[in-house]
């Protein structure tokens, strides 16, 4: 089934001799947030290209991988709004509570989604459940060029616009576009082309996902537990399961790496402690290097940026999909409202609602990993008591959640229409 719709995809897609006048918006990155971003113009009426370097399978998309992605409450309404979400929720597990502590230190902090009147904080999803939901989707879309595999390769500025090349398994073609959207992930070709620096931040970590087993049911329950080795956060999902994020000093790469599954579940023991009983099965084991990447600059003249190329965020904190999606559906509500979507006013208004959410997300997953995992005692006491805080003092906990679910800043009106 998969080969058939790859083959009608690629017929839709032949080029017809050289140049495609006017491909509309041309969206570079077909990842999770640019995929999202084509499905949101295209069911507005915007006519679109979406340009990916992978194969459209689930299987072959770099980003469609193992991780297991904690989805907060705004994110499930905007995949919903965008019709994505009933691809993707039979597979996805409800988050109820969640429990954040850190090793050897006295404060907690706990949320639950009943005491903030709704049934979820979030969802679990497999990455590659959502890459399979996105491409469904795609499908269905009819006012969308796809073209994948096509890599773009130069870019050139062009009378109302850009000028792309992109290379196919049929050759060279050109699009000509009044927007250009860099959703091309952390080392963006875009951002590179339009002169965008990025400010970078080496973690000194690598993160290990893997899926685990524990003794004890995790009851809906989202844990993140901070150390002086790094955060390590569990994740519910469906049979009783978890998915398992666990950071280690960038030295010790290699040799949690080399560790069979009997020490990795180990080191994953010591650090996450014994809350659920012993943990077990633990499934195949995925290393990933750790950056914060930040643009300086959302937008350029006729092109702007969005998802990681925007802003690389550290994983720990479950936040770069929830941020790229809200900058995808901004961008869609805007461009859905205006005559030419390139106007250098609508970027400017779409990098001014972005920036709060931008700015301030960032700001609490840097800060939170910065924070919680500095090996200073003498913080201990104030890290315990700010954590009790957020568990007892009703308005912070009140604050704590709507940011936790996704609502920051003046959020696209798609993610909004669930809430009360
Ligand atoms: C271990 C881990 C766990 C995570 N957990 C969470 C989580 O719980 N919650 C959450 O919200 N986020 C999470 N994230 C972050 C999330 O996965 C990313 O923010 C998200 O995948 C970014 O999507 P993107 O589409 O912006 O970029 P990418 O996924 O990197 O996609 C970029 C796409 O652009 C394509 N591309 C690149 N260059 C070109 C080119 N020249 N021409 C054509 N195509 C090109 C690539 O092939 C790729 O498909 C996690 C990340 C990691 C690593």
């Amino acid at each position: 089934m998969r080969g058939r719709r790859a083959g009608a995809y690629h017929r839709r897609m032949s080029p017809p001799a050289h140049t495609a006048p006017g491909a509309g918006v041309l969206i570079v990155g077909g990842g999770l947030v640019g995929a999202s971003l084509a499905i949101a113009l295209d069911a507005a009426g915007i006519p679109a290209t979406l340009v990916e370097a992978a194969t459209p399978r689930a299987d072959a998309q770099p980003s469609y991988d193992e991780r297991n992605l904690a989805l907060a409450r705004a994110t499930v309404n905007g995949l919903a709004a965008i019709g994505v979400w009933p691809h993707a929720a039979a597979q996805a597990t409800p988050i109820r509570h969640i429990h954040v502590s850190r090793a050897g230190e006295f404060g907690s902090a706990r949320l639950d989604a009943a005491k903030h009147g709704v049934d979820a904080l979030g969802w679990t999803l497999p990455a590659r459940e959502l890459g399979a939901a996105l491409l469904r989707r795609l499908d269905a879309c009819t006012r969308l060029t796809r073209c994948a595999p096509a890599k773009l390769e130069a870019l050139e500025p062009h009378a109302a616009g850009w000028r792309a090349r992109v290379h196919t398994a049929e050759g060279e073609r050109t699009l000509d576009t009044p927007l250009l959207v860099g959703a091309d992930g952390t080392e963006s070709f875009v951002r590179a082309r339009l002169g965008i620096e990025a400010e970078r931040h080496d973690y000194e970590q690598a993160l290990f996902v893997a899926t685990v087993t524990p003794e004890r049911a995790h009851a809906h329950r989202a844990y993140e537990r901070f150390s002086d080795d790094g955060p390590v956060a569990l994740l519910p999902l469906a049979e009783g399961r978890c998915g398992l994020v666990l950071t280690v000093p960038g030295e010790q790469a290699d040799e949690v790496a080399a560790l069979d599954d009997a020490g990795f579940l180990a080191l994953a023991q010591r650090r996450f402690g014994w809350k659920l009983g012993r943990l077990g099965r633990p499934g195949r084991r995925h290393p990933y290097a750790i950056r914060r990447v930040a643009a300086q600059q959302l937008t350029g003249p006729r092109a702007v940026l969005v998802g990681n190329a925007a802003q690389t965020v550290h994983p720990i904190g479950a936040q770069g999909f929830n941020l790229g999606l809200r900058d995808a559906l901004t961008l869609a509500e805007l461009v859905a409202g205006a005559a030419d979507p390139g106007d250098a006013a609508l970027l400017a208004r779409y990098a001014a609602r972005r920036a709060p959410d931008r700015e301030g997300t960032m700001a609490m997953s840097h800060g939170l990993v910065r924070l919680a995992c500095l090996e200073q005692p003498a913080l201990a006491p104030l890290r315990s008591l700010a954590l009790l805080a957020c568990d007892r003092v009703a308005p912070l906990q009140s604050l704590l959640a709507r940011r936790g679910m996704g609502f920051r800043g003046e959020p696209p009106r798609a993610v909004l229409e669930r809430l009360p």
